[in-house]
């Protein structure tokens, strides 16, 4: 067996836990409705360009963390490691850039060759909603008030908190490029490999870093916001007082970026202490960029996704699997009649199993153990009379009847 189980970091979903995560799935895309984001489904590969551009060439995904491969004609494609670069794609090739804004939500796997724990696998859903064409940052608040009305949906809204910074726009964010260069540059000798890399390539990124070491330089760094220019920071003031017009309750991280290139003014994380070190459970932002960058015209776009796996490690449902009637003939040759009975019994609703092999009394130990409410029981004096012998699980009481009795029973 050795050969057959799965790669590292990918894993099965039995019903058990698939239960889940369409609990949590059908949450957001119901919510995302309600604010008028309509699904879409974009490849799970593409030209690996789609994800390399925009995301940088300093970003962990296009440097260490994605699936890419050569397919037979040599054309280079890549695992989707994210979903807004292929949805902003297929905005771009629909030509639906003369028809702004469009609302969009998605689901769906991801692929990222990250080290496999708790929270953090090679294979893993992420649902997420994007908003194109609007540059106003009422749609800022729209995604997050949409966000957090999700995981309110899920009954776990208590156990997040919601962190909001601004990058502000590129004027303010190369002033503050410089600035926090400047004081890195001191601590040079005591950064960590990757932090020391990303000084030269992308500097802001190393307030993002998880290195203990790092994060007590990081502490004391100066903050962008106080090198916002007065469009940026305006922005960023009337976000705040949009969620507080909402009584979403927030705190402003001065050192939250996002780990993407394409990402400017608003960056949002929804955390819980819930779920160890990969407590992030929903991260978004504005990227005006983007959609340039993947060679289209100019088109702001703000969204957000969120981790399946994640999330529904913290909701409480459980799965379970309730069948409503079985089916069992005395002997095996009147499973045959059975057929059609149980036809009839699933056209009104019903869910029913046929049990049909073993013994009557190996057959109700089936039923009990499938937990079903009622058995119908078929034999020779019952096909002559047309109906058969219903027995409710539960109290035990049997009755003959027929057919459309027993359905009426079980559909009240
Ligand atoms: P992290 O800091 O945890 O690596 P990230 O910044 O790489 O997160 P995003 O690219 O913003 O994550 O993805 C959005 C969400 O998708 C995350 O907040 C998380 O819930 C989920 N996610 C990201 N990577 C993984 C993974 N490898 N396994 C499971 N869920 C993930
Ligand atoms: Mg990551």
């Amino acid at each position: 067996m050795e050969k057959l189980r799965t790669v590292r970091g990918v894993h099965d979903l039995l019903p058990q836990e698939l239960y889940k995560h369409q609990q949590v799935i059908n949450a957001g895309l119901k919510i995302s409705d309600k604010y008028n984001y309509s699904q879409v489904e974009t490849p799970i590969f593409e030209f690996a360009e789609v994800f390399t551009k925009p995301l940088g060439n300093s970003s962990d995904i296009v440097t260490k963390e994605n699936y890419i491969f050569k397919d037979r004609s040599q054309d280079e494609l890549m695992l989707r490691p994210e979903g807004t670069s292929g949805v902003v794609r297929a905005f771009l090739n629909a030509g639906l850039v003369q028809d702004i804004p469009q609302r969009f939500s998605y689901y769906g796997p991801m692929f990222r060759y990250e080290r496999p724990q708790k929270g953090r696998l090679r294979q893993f859903k992420q649902l997420g909603v994007e908003c194109l064409g609007l540059s106003s940052w009422m749609a800022d608040i729209e995604v997050i008030s949409l966000g957090h009305d999700f995981l309110e949906q899920l009954g776990i809204i208590e156990n997040i908190n919601v962190n909001i910074n601004t990058l502000g726009d590129i004027a303010s964010r190369k002033k503050y490029r410089d600035v926090l260069v400047n004081y890195l540059n001191d601590f040079q000798y005591k950064l960590s490999k990757d932090s020391l890399k990303r000084l030269s390539i992308n500097p802001l990124r190393i307030l993002d870093s998880k290195n203990v070491e790092d994060q007590k330089i990081i502490k004391n760094a100066p903050s962008i916001l106080e090198y916002l220019n007065l469009e940026s920071r305006t922005r960023f003031e009337n976000i705040c007082k949009g969620l507080d017009h909402l009584n979403i309750k927030y705190n402003i991280d001065k050192n939250l970026v996002r780990g993407l290139d394409y990402y400017c003014h608003t960056a949002f994380e929804f955390t819980t202490n819930e779920l160890g070190s990969q407590g992030t459970v929903l991260a978004g932002g504005r990227y005006d960029g983007l959609s340039k960058m993947l060679g289209g015209s100019d088109i702001p776009g703000v969204g957000w996704a969120a981790g399946v796996e994640r999330l529904a490690l913290m909701i409480k449902s459980e799965f379970t699997n309730k069948i409503d009637v079985v089916l069992i003939g005395q002997s095996e040759n009147f499973n045959y009649l059975l057929l059609p009975i149980m036809k009839k019994l699933i056209q009104n609703g019903i869910k029913s199993e046929i049990i049909y092999t073993g013994n009557l009394s190996k057959k109700f130990k089936r039923a009990n153990k499938i937990k079903a409410s009622y058995a119908i029981i078929l034999g020779e004096e019952e096909v002559s009379k047309q109906v058969f012998k219903f027995k409710d699980l539960k109290s035990g009481i049997e009755k003959l009847i027929n057919l459309k009795q027993a359905i009426k029973i079980m559909t009240k």
